[in-house]
């Protein structure tokens, strides 16, 4: 069997079109133009590049960005004290603040500081609070795209079992929320999980957001499951990248000539010879990922300005 792909390009440019269409109409009807300031606070290489493609996102379909840098050594009060000015900017509709923070920063005390009507990536406690409940006003960016995936690809939640590999507050719980309102029963995995295989391979709808490079392989997916990899690593050694796609393989190649080659935590030719239905890395997740900060923004924009209650 040959898994279907789920083309995350294909789903986060149809989401994208439709938000720029609210952009126009926010503007005809209104007059306002979105804005989203991003806050970048040290060098972490990836940071710069998804900072950079929200950037670029958000100028193609309209949304004015920003991208506010601040070195590596920032303390927590300067960060917080930018942070303040945002919250205080009657023309900023959403902020995202770019994780991981620096070591030397506190990154609980500047999430909780954020302005929970501006938080477009919904992490603040009251968001989170929010999701919980069931009253938010949008969900965090990576979960709301894995949902966003499975629906546009006709691919039913209600009633089945999940698994999500991973419990990060960015990714695994608030998925594990979505999955439970749309009906799904969920299983949550983590590092202490006694036995992973056992609990994946019963799953209809495996989630992988562990961070490790094809953590999972056949031996994880039930035949004809749908696999979602939210996993972004980069390989950077040859050995490594035989071990995964076979010596003489062309990302094995891939790492002398660029320096590394992107991997999912699926492996990537065991997901596909196993599942009924897989998001590739990179191309599944991510640009949805974008696609629904942009959304989420539209969202924080028209809230605040049509002063709608929050
Ligand atoms: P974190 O490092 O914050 O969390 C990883 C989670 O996975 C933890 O809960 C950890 O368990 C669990 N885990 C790690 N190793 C194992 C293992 N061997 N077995 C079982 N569970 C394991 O990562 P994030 O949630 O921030 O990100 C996860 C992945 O998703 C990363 O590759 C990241 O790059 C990617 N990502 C992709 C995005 C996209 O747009 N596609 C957006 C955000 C993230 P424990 O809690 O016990 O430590």
């Amino acid at each position: 069997m040959s898994a279907r792909l789920l083309d995350g390009k294909r789903i986060g440019a149809a989401i994208e079109a439709e938000v720029a269409e609210g952009v126009r109409d926010l503007e005809l009807r209104l007059g306002v133009t979105p804005r989203l300031s991003v806050l970048l606070v040290g060098s972490f290489a990836p940071s710069q590049i998804y900072v950079r493609n929200k950037a670029r996102t958000a100028r193609r379909i309209g949304i004015r960005s920003e991208v506010i840098s601040m070195p590596e050594s920032a303390r927590t009060d300067e960060v917080l004290s930018r942070l303040e000015a945002l919250n205080a900017d009657p023309d900023v509709d959403g902020i995202l603040v770019q994780l991981p923070l620096p070591e030397g920063v506190n990154e609980p005390a500047v999430i909780e500081r954020l302005d929970p009507a501006k938080d477009v990536d919904g992490l603040t406690p009251w968001n989170m609070g929010r999701l919980v409940l069931g009253t938010n006003r949008w969900a965090p960016c990576t979960p709301a795209g894995v949902m966003e995936i499975l629906r546009r690809s006709d691919i039913p939640v209600e009633g089945r079992r999940v698994a999500i590999v991973g419990r990060s507050n960015i990714v695994g719980k608030p998925l594990a929320l979505l999955m439970l309102r749309a009906n799904a029963t969920v299983t949550l995995c983590h590092t202490r999980t006694a036995d992973l295989e056992a609990e994946t391979r019963r799953a209809d709808i495996l989630v992988a957001a562990a961070g490790r490079a094809a953590l999972l392989g056949a031996r994880h997916i039930a035949p004809g499951a749908t696999v979602i990899d939210v996993g972004i690593n980069r390989v950077t050694s040859r050995a490594e990248a035989e071990r995964i796609f076979g010596a003489g393989s062309e990302a094995a190649r891939e790492v002398e000539g660029k320096g590394g080659v992107l991997v999912g935590d699926v492996h990537p030719l065991e997901g596909r010879e196993r599942a009924g239905a897989l998001t590739p890395v990179p191309g599944g997740v991510g640009p949805l990922t974008i696609a629904m900060l942009m959304r989420n923004t539209l969202e924080a924009a028209r809230l605040r300005r049509t002063a709608r209650p929050a």
